[in-house]
């Protein structure tokens, strides 16, 4: 097989790059990916997952996602609003299927792996010679997540550890909730017990550091932090033609 570009990964980073040199070239493309659809780690996210900034902020620059509208109710209210995983994955699918596919220029080969030189499909073994002008590894940034890895500690005997994942189907047999992580995973599950009802007392919050959080209003559209740059920075790229900026 030959091809301009021999892109590994097809998650968040590899159809950014796509996206952009796609629009200016008149380049071929092979993405090759272990998952079985594009968006990365977003195919693996557990249900209560949101992206934490607003939409707009986010996903391959061609094509418009997120709302400008604010909410006016729950924990988000006067913000713009957080994207589920299930529409951040829609938005890189239909790119892939409705943008990239149909072009004739973009090969997909998902659960396949990149391995030196070749992409080997992992149901059938059967293994393809890539011969491409530019490599690019698109894994570098690579997420690990509980679902998909072992944990890297030993559960106590009578404790039941599980991937946030499987949260909202056992968190009823369950009386008292040890979260461990300090990151977005492990606060979002803090916050969905306690929205879902659990009592503050039931739950044992594990940090190995602290983190740095920002205000969401800092990064709302026309204000905050991205307002004042502006200001100071001049009028920055207008994005969708929707009166958005992306930076
Ligand atoms: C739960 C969660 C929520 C997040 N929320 C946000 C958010 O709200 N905002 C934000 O900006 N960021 C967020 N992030 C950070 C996130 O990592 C990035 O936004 C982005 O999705 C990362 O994309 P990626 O393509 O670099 O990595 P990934 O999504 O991990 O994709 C890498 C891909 O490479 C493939 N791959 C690796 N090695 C090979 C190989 N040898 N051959 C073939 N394929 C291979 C993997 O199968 C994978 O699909 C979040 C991360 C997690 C885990």
């Amino acid at each position: 097989m030959r091809t301009d570009y021999l892109v590994i990964g097809a998650g968040a980073t590899a159809l950014a790059f796509v996206d952009t040199v796609f629009a200016g070239t008149d380049a071929t493309f092979t993405i090759v990916d272990r998952r079985d659809a594009p968006g990365g780690h977003w195919n693996d996210a557990y249900s209560f997952v949101r992206l934490h900034q607003p939409g707009w902020m986010y996903g391959v620059p061609s094509q418009p996602f997120g709302s400008l509208d604010v909410e006016e109710s729950g924990p988000n209210r006067g913000f713009t609003p957080l994207a589920s995983g299930v529409e951040v994955t829609d938005h890189f699918h239909r790119f892939l299927r409705e943008t990239l596919l149909p072009s004739g220029r973009v090969t997909y080969l998902p659960l396949s792996e990149y391995r030196e030189g070749r992409a080997v499909s992992l149901l059938s073994g059967e293994s393809t010679e890539v011969e491409a002008t530019t490599v690019v590894d698109a894994t570098l940034l690579e997420a690990t997540i509980p679902l998909t890895h072992e944990p890297s500690f030993l559960v106590a005997d009578g404790a039941v550890c599980v991937p946030p994942n499987s949260l909202a189907r056992t968190a009823p047999r369950h009386d008292h909730f040890a979260v461990l992580g300090a990151g977005k995973t492990a606060l979002d599950v803090v916050t969905w017990l306690l929205v879902n009802g659990a009592r503050p007392e039931q739950i044992t919050w594990v940090r190995p550091r602290e983190a740095w959080l920002y205000g969401r209003d800092l990064f709302q559209p026309g204000g905050g932090l991205h307002g004042r740059h502006r200001r100071r920075a001049g009028p920055a790229v207008r994005r969708h033609g929707r009166g958005s900026t992306a930076r």
